[in-house]
């Protein structure tokens, strides 16, 4: 759970090519639990968006950041800074609900651009939009989502880590 976190992008490259390889040798499986995104699409295969303690989205990574389906999934998105070009940074409103206060319905209700009546009715569940890709949403995006630049991590030899 957050093992790069704090680290300087050198430090945390090795750790990440020390995983890789982990990986690889081992013939093993790994979750890593981050909110930071350009460490997860430059590592994983698949991808699960939490939010509020329920799964909201899962998919590959290529699926999910090409096609992000969750208002919430394309909020993180559209949340990620881009120094090499001029978007305009925009923020999810609202806070997420603490512990103990989901509201009735989806818990992303608040604060979703795209609330409905449905959408507090009952908890929407994961369902399949394409083979592999699932989406707990009544209204789920279809479109693309315009690219992002994500900065890539730092270059390490997966054969090492010194
Ligand atoms: S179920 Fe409704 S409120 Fe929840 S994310 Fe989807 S559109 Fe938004």
């Amino acid at each position: 759970d957050e093992p790069t976190t704090a680290l300087d992008v050198t430090t945390q490259a090795h750790i990440l090519a020390t995983l890789r390889r982990l990986c690889k040798s081992q013939g093993v499986a790994a979750v890593y639990v981050s909110h930071d995104l350009a460490v997860i699409k430059d590592l994983v295969d698949r991808v699960m968006v939490m939010y509020a303690g329920r799964i909201v989205e899962t998919a590959t990574r290529d699926a999910l950041f090409s096609r992000p389906s969750h208002p919430y999934t394309r909020g993180l998105l559209a949340a990620i800074p881009d120094v090499a070009g001029r978007r305009e940074l925009r923020a999810i409103g609202g806070h997420a609900p603490a512990p103990g206060q989901r509201p009735q319905g989806c818990g992303f209700g608040p604060r979703c651009e795209r609330f409905r009546a449905g959408c507090s009715q009952q908890e929407p569940l994961l369902q399949p939009l394409s083979p592999g890709h699932e989406v707990a949403c009544l209204a789920p995006h279809g479109q693309p989502l315009q690219r992002i630049a994500l900065a890539p991590i730092a270059a390490v030899d997966a054969r090492t880590d010194k």
